[in-house]
């Protein structure tokens, strides 16, 4: 089954609604956050999205950062993407997608695969029934591929020459 998404806003008047529409108000910091968001591919963190809208905004703090950060995420504009050492990655693509996690860097990318609506059915036909049996609500899923680029400088291993053993 298809899930709608909402639109992404891209203009103020469409921001302020969204916030708004979520109990939150729209002040120039949050939409400064929104924007740089809406510009990057990279899944920044906190800090990241404070330094690059503190560019614009040189007074604004880091505490004010998180509280928009939190704003949007509230509004449903925005995704935070945890990670086991309770860092956080923001993600604003709204529509369902996967990741590619480098486990070295803790750095977060799109996946290039198409989401699939039914994977949870084919790990295990009824799961979402037998959870709601429990009293345990499905909203939807998340899927990390995890791993680690191969530096830049490493030698690329070719097929055939690798021996046993080697690590
Ligand atoms: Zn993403």
């Amino acid at each position: 089954m298809e899930v709608p998404q909402s639109p992404l806003p891209h203009t103020a008047n469409e921001l302020r609604g969204a916030l708004r529409a979520a109990g939150c108000r729209y002040t120039a910091q949050r939409a400064a956050v929104w924007r740089f968001l809406e510009s990057t591919k990279e899944h920044p963190t906190a800090e990241q999205v404070y330094l690059a809208v503190r560019s614009q905004i040189p007074q604004i703090s880091l505490a004010t950062v998180y509280k928009a950060l939190e704003a949007l995420v509230a509004a449903r504009l925005a995704t935070k993407l945890t990670n086991g050492d309770g860092s956080a990655r923001y993600d604003c693509r709204g529509d369902d997608h996967y990741h590619l996690r480098d486990m070295e860097t803790g750095q977060l990318f799109d996946l290039p695969a198409e989401f699939d609506p039914q994977l949870l059915e084919k790990l295990q036909p009824n799961l979402i029934e037998e959870l709601a049996e429990k009293g345990f609500h499905v909203t939807g899923y998340r899927l990390e591929v995890v791993g680690r680029f191969q530096p830049a400088d490493a030698p690329a291993r070719r097929g055939g020459k690798s021996r046993r053993g080697e690590s």
